[in-house]
């Protein structure tokens, strides 16, 4: 009893007096630290900015060029990522404003190259002003405005004319607009490693772009996300009951806290089944993106290694193709796609009759 009492009481005395720092340090006056603080806001913009520019560099052209495979969930696009003030995260909106000059105004931030946008000559820093001779709305709703506005000028014409003012110059640019997949690839602040497919939009987390090599990782696991959407595996899912968002485990079985991702939805893993066939029609999207994938197998191997307990052998029951299976399979994959290659016939998968 009496030992158990011991240290408390120590630690009581400490916070009374005896355990005060005693070294005399330098100070540091409050305007510095006002200063540092903003420094340090810029730095973690110019870090989010990258991150979601690299995202959309790789995503666009998979988006774009596996619209085929997307069936009725296409729309049209021209390939720019855009915002303004109000879609950048709160306590980064100051810094927003002052190093990208941000404003209530639409803002194109980024044109995928090789794009529509990029062929008709939009530049970054390009306000919106209008689609179509249609004023669009400032604020909060304004990336939804241009998104509603662009797919209604779409089905009149081939070609629809944007509103910008480019520095102090307001001018008129037509663009003709070109089909992608409907499922935006969004950026999430997560630090665990993973990457999601909830039906109508993939997510991938900051903490795997953090694992991620190069480019062609990415493009397969945003392949195999935006293949789990396209194959209706959510609504398959959901048939099955499962409500709410899914939650794709592509590296550490254990370790991910879904509580933090999702909140009270509902979290359910992909059927065995469900993640073969996302990493075959997965493969198709990151081919057709133009991407060579015989490096793909290798990036599952290493995920595998990044998350050893998920090694198992054939036939475990797990949800999950058991690893050495699933980079087998791969090979397979890459195999056909790089026949269909050699063979000039198109990139698409094989269905069963
Ligand atoms: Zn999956």
């Amino acid at each position: 009893m009496m030992k158990g009492l011991l240290i408390p009481i120590c630690l009581a005395a400490c916070a009374l007096a005896a355990c005060a720092p005693v070294t005399q340090r330098p100070q540091v006056d409050d305007k510095a630290v006002a200063q540092e603080a903003r420094k340090q806001r810029e730095l973690a913009l110019q870090d989010l900015a990258e991150d979601q520019s690299r995202l959309f560099r790789i995503s666009y052209p998979i988006l774009a060029r596996g619209a085929d495979l997307c069936a009725e969930d296409v729309h049209p696009a021209i390939g720019i990522r855009h915002g303004n003030l109000h879609s950048t995260p709160q306590e980064m909106r100051e810094a927003a404003s002052r190093v990208l000059g941000l404003t209530d105004k639409l803002q194109v931030i980024q044109v995928a190259a090789g794009s529509a946008a990029a062929r008709a000559g939009l530049q970054a820093r390009d306000v919106i002003l209008a689609v179509d001779g249609k004023a669009i709305r400032a604020g909060d709703r304004a990336r939804e405005h241009f998104t509603e506005l662009l797919a209604e000028a779409a089905k009149a014409r081939k070609s629809v004319e944007l509103k910008l003012r480019r520095a102090a110059v307001e001018m008129t640019l037509a663009v003709e607009h070109e089909r992608a997949c409907a499922y935006p690839v969004l950026l999430h602040s997560a630090d665990a490693i993973n990457a999601f497919a909830d039906g109508r939009q993939v997510i991938i987390t900051r903490g795997m772009l953090r694992f991620i090599r190069e480019d062609l990782e990415l493009a397969v696991v945003i392949g195999h996300e935006l293949a789990h959407n396209s194959m209706g595996h959510i609504r398959k899912l959901a048939g099955n009951q499962f409500l709410g968002t899914l939650l794709d485990i592509l590296a550490a079985s254990r370790g991910v806290d879904t509580q933090g991702l999702f909140g009270s939805a509902a979290a359910a893993v992909f059927s065995k089944e469900f993640e073969a066939e996302a990493d075959y029609v997965g493969l198709y999207f990151t081919a057709r993106g133009g991407y060579e994938v015989d490096k793909a197998p290798n990036f599952w191997r290493r995920m595998a290694a990044a998350n050893p307990g998920g090694i198992q052998q054939r036939g475990f029951g797990a949800s999950h193709p058991s690893t050495p299976e699933r980079f087998l399979a791969l090979e397979k994959i890459v195999e056909e796609i790089r026949a269909k290659k050699a063979a000039g016939r198109a990139l698409a998968p094989e269905f069963k009759p």
